[in-house]
């Protein structure tokens, strides 16, 4: 089942569109699976899991954290992930910088977007991107390659729309800025539910959990 569910996807969603695959609460079984099916970046939400999953499948993937961010755990992303999707915090951004100077290593990151501007949500809020992304280009062992966003929960997956199109509007207006250590390559947007509409307002990558592995 797994296995096909990644061929539909990938049948769907059109060249230069990366699939990464929401691992959270899936055992290593599972996420080899879908590896089989064509999965080549397994998305983690949660460190321990990831070191589970990362003993059975290593490098025959590329691994993006897409959860939150904390320090005490750094060292241990640094090891496994090719990438970070979900930066939001300079004091976060500091300490990260500082580990990755210390073990000579260039971590590429996304920063989170706050797209609906949630109150209890992670994530910039859009007016404020320019500026964080702007602070960040101190941090010489950090590389933004984009910006992700989640978007508010939809009871329609035509409301999320708006949301995806504006930070297409944001990715776009920091990419002109040409700043120092940034290379806005990706826009992660866009989940089971609504990797579709992303897709259309322009995400080349899409996070997919549930349409690969189930309900969980
Ligand atoms: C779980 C998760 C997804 C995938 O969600 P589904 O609705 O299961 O596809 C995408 N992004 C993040 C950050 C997640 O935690």
């Amino acid at each position: 089942m797994i296995k096909e569910n990644v061929h539909k996807i990938l049948a769907e969603i059109p060249k230069g569109v990366e699939l990464v695959a929401a691992c959270k609460g899936r055992t290593p079984e599972e996420i080899l699976e879908a590896i089989e099916g064509g999965v080549q970046i397994v998305g983690q939400n949660y460190v321990q899991e990831a070191e589970k999953a990362y003993a059975v499948i290593g490098s025959r993937a590329k691994w993006h954290f897409i959860g939150t961010l904390q320090k005490n755990k750094i060292r241990k992303i640094l090891k496994m992930f090719d990438m970070i999707e979900a930066l939001d915090s300079l004091d976060i951004a500091q300490f990260l910088d500082r580990i990755c100077e210390e073990t000579h290593k260039t971590m590429p990151v996304l920063v989170e977007i706050n797209s609906a501007r949630e109150e209890n949500k992670s994530g910039i809020f859009p007016e404020d991107a320019e500026d964080f992304i702007e602070n960040l280009a101190i941090f010489k062992n950090i590389k933004v390659m984009g910006i992700m966003t989640m978007g508010p929960l939809c009871e329609n997956s035509e409301d999320i729309r708006k949301y995806f199109n504006q930070t297409k509007s944001l990715f776009e207006a920091v990419k002109k800025l040409n700043l120092e250590h940034v290379d806005m390559k990706y826009l992660s947007m866009g989940m089971s539910d609504s990797y579709k509409v992303a897709i259309e307002e322009g995400a080349n990558i899409v996070r997919i959990g549930t349409k690969i592995f189930g309900m969980r």
